[in-house]
């Protein structure tokens, strides 16, 4: 062995290893230390093995063996100020087998505190770690002597006020007759930089904290109930949001109308997240579609006992609801007894089940919807006058999607983003001629077709393409020559009404440059002069429509005299 790297006598590092039993305690110097069985350790190595995974467990054991090293290399400092460099350097490979690591023998260590340069081997035989990692899992591809080599690199950083990593050339659990490791600054290993990490704080509570609020954001967008699902911009969709806003603030009974699919439910559960009954339930109950014998105990609850077939006791839905929300769809439908009932537990806030004697207490907020106008359901009389006073105190009209026709555009685009991560697919999003369509259409059946007909578009676009306007309207192949309605919207266009459209303009004998002129007129006066809009009507794109117009203004009916 070089004479330089002899181990000096460690009578000074031994002096300074007390044991006090009498107070419980175990001391090197100024450091308390613990006498442990390697078992324990082993098996709490194991264990973060097992419950965070090896990588994880790994930073964690480097990082442990790094603060050991480190406070070896201050009590180094303190120990051995008078010696030599190299004996105060080797206090640390003295301490480690003091401390029961290894035994350790220097191999190579050249070293200069001030110009920062380190390079430093060292063998281990007899590593615990190396057997304890043998002892669970054989022999390893990968060496594991982590806590080891992380006691190596804090201690010599500490020494060098630099990151000095120490890696293992051989490792006894790879099968080595021993483990052999070599240090160095960190920027002079090609592989430095990935190791970094082992050193690095990184908790795994605040990654599991960012893991769970990715899920929660993609769970509330998958979630087409969600009231974050409400999109749109429009001028009447945000007075109706805002409306919604203000209600949700408050406890006042609100009455929600617009034609069937306009997404009644979902501003209903919008309301219930914005207010402070969030954290209870939201009941919703379609009142179409229970039959009319079974409404009553549905809403009210039953006692056992209360008509043939009630087999047992059954809370109602109000009850389900305490505290919360319960959204009332299509509330023109309940049958008159029904209503008289609801009416009741409005006017007392409790109710009464179906065969019982007490009454209940409730607490609920109640939110009904309808695709009806009730006044005409007074006036023919399937609608209680009293219960409908009762319930419009706060009417919305949830407008229908084509008075929000800016909102198509944001909404689907992202219903397919919704749909895509559903239905696994990676699409560019939709063709111009598919998105035009969308536009034109009546949408009889408001935001619920159009997500029918997006999810139905997801499903046949092929994987990385676009949705195409044959994706959406599949079976209705006609779609594509639509025509426009009187409103300015698209109606479907059989190949034989087109012939005739076609037969009657050159019937009337008005020149095609004339009617192509009017056509335009129409489209941006419909559009309300918005060019992209009247673009699309016409099927063109801006800059085609634009350009028209323009040659249109050019040739005025001022120069018509020169003709
Ligand atoms: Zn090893």
């Amino acid at each position: 062995m070089d004479p330089e790297l002899k181990y000096p006598a460690d009578a000074d590092l031994r002096r300074l290893l007390r044991f006090a039993p009498d107070k419980g305690e175990i001391w090197l110097g100024e450091y308390r230390m613990l006498l442990l069985h390697t078992a324990a350790l082993t098996a709490l190595r194991q264990d973060l093995i097992n419950s965070v995974g090896p990588e994880h467990a790994r930073r964690l054991l480097t990082r442990m063996g790094s603060s050991a090293g480190l406070r070896d290399a201050e009590f180094a400092k303190k120990t051995r100020s008078d010696r030599s460099l190299n004996e105060m350097f080797l206090v640390g490979p003295q301490l480690h087998m003091l401390e029961g690591a290894a035994r350790v023998t220097p191999l190579k260590m050249v070293f200069d505190v001030a110009a920062g340069s380190f390079e430093g081997e060292f063998r281990w035989d007899d590593s615990w770690e190396a057997y304890a990692h043998r002892q669970k899992y054989g022999v390893v591809d990968e060496p594991v002597c982590w806590t080891l080599l992380g006691y190596a690199s804090g201690y010599t950083t500490a020494f060098m006020g630099r990151l000095i990593l120490f890696k293992e050339v051989a490792c006894a659990a790879c099968g080595a007759d021993h483990c052999h490791i070599v240090g160095r600054p960190i920027e002079n290993w090609p592989d430095g930089e990935a190791h970094r990490q082992y050193f690095a704080d990184d908790s795994l509570l605040q990654k599991i904290e960012a893991l769970s609020l990715q899920v929660e954001a993609l769970t509330s967008t998958l979630e087409p109930a969600q009231g974050g699902m409400l999109v749109g911009a429009s001028k009447v969709f945000r007075r109706a949001h805002e409306l919604m806003q203000r209600a949700a603030k408050t406890h006042v009974t609100v009455l929600l109308t617009g034609e069937t699919g306009v997404g009644k439910e979902r501003f209903a559960r919008a309301l219930h997240e914005m207010s402070d009954r969030a954290h209870a339930p939201f009941v919703a109950v379609n009142c179409a579609a229970l039959p009319a014998e079974l409404i009553e105990a549905e809403l009210f609850g039953v006692e056992k006992g209360a008509y043939t077939g009630a087999h047992a006791t059954r809370a109602g839905r109000f009850e389900r609801a305490d505290g919360g929300t319960l959204f009332l769809d299509e509330v023109g439908e309940l049958p008159l007894p029904a209503q008289a009932k609801l009416l009741r537990v409005l006017q007392e806030s409790e109710i009464e089940r179906l065969g019982g004697e007490t009454t209940r207490k409730v607490n609920v907020r109640l939110v009904a919807a309808t695709n009806v106008d009730l006044d005409d359901a007074v006036k023919s009389g399937r609608f209680r006058r009293d219960l409908l006073y009762r319930l419009n105190i706060y009417p919305i009209r949830i407008p229908p999607l084509r008075e929000r026709q800016t909102d198509i555009e944001p909404l689907a685009q992202n219903m397919l983003a919704r749909f895509s991560a559903l239905h696994h697919k990676r699409l560019a999003g939709f063709g111009d001629r598919a998105m035009q369509a969308l536009h034109r259409y009546d949408w009889p059946g408001n935001v619920r077709e159009l997500e029918n007909l997006v999810e139905r578009g997801v499903i046949l676009a092929s994987q990385g393409d676009t949705v195409e306007l044959e994706h959406l309207f599949p079976n209705q192949p006609e779609v594509a020559q639509a025509g426009l309605d009187h409103r300015g919207q698209l109606v479907e266009v059989t190949p034989q009404q087109h012939q005739e459209l076609c037969a009657r303009i050159v019937d009337s004998g008005i020149p095609l440059d004339a009617l192509e002129a009017q056509v335009l007129a129409l489209a941006v006066e419909r559009s309300l002069g918005n060019l992209s809009g009247a673009a699309r009507l016409v099927g063109m794109t801006r800059p085609q429509l634009a350009y028209r117009l323009k040659r249109r203004l050019a040739d005025d009916p001022t120069e018509e005299g020169d003709r």
